[in-house]
């Protein structure tokens, strides 16, 4: 995924569309398991600061935190950025650019702004921190390790943990009225 900054040069000033399209396993390291993503931008040009926004769609493979069940996890996520287009740098004052683009990535040296790592970071920042398949789910039962969402375990019926709670609260109320 790059633009090509040449063409906003010739266009200055003009907002240019572009629109990607990617299957996550092979572009990013961080989602072996799969997903896709969507990448709608615009992209202009003014002076040496190159505006992007646009809009990040897509779904990686994830596996839920209540039912571990594997399902694709949809992110969409909005976008605004600046990026400082440096010169090329003469031959000596070399060191001093590179170090300048390791302290400040959003800037683009060469003809093409790449846009992987980028998004990459996008995607990191939209993925939920504990995912859940759908709001419902009800997770693994505690008692035998069932699905609940598949199955009705017979921990639900066995009553023997809530009566040793009931009969503590009990104890409890006991203790009040003494
Ligand atoms: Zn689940
Ligand atoms: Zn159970």
């Amino acid at each position: 995924m790059q633009i090509y900054v040449p063409e906003l040069k010739q266009k200055q000033g003009e907002a240019v569309g572009y629109c990607f399209e990617e299957d996550l396993a092979s572009k990013l390291s961080e989602f072996p398991e799969g997903g896709r993503l969507k990448l709608f931008i615009s992209a202009s040009l003014n002076g040496d600061q190159l505006l992007v926004n646009g809009t990040l769609e897509g779904f990686t493979a994830a596996s839920c935190s209540r039912c571990l069940e594997n399902f694709e996890q949809h992110f969409t996520t909005e976008f605004t950025e600046i990026f400082t287009v440096l010169k090329n740098a003469p031959v000596e004052s070399n060191r001093l650019s590179e170090s300048l683009e390791t302290a400040n990535l959003l800037s683009v040296s060469g003809d093409y702004l790449y846009l992987d790592e980028y998004a990459r970071q996008l995607i990191v920042l939209a993925q939920e921190y504990k995912p859940i398949c759908t709001p419902e789910c009800k997770g693994l039962c505690y008692g035998c390790g069932e699905d609940l969402n598949k199955t009705c375990c017979r921990c639900s019926s066995e009553t023997e943990n809530i009566d040793l709670r009931l009969l503590k609260l009990k104890e409890l109320e006991l203790g009040k009225t003494v």
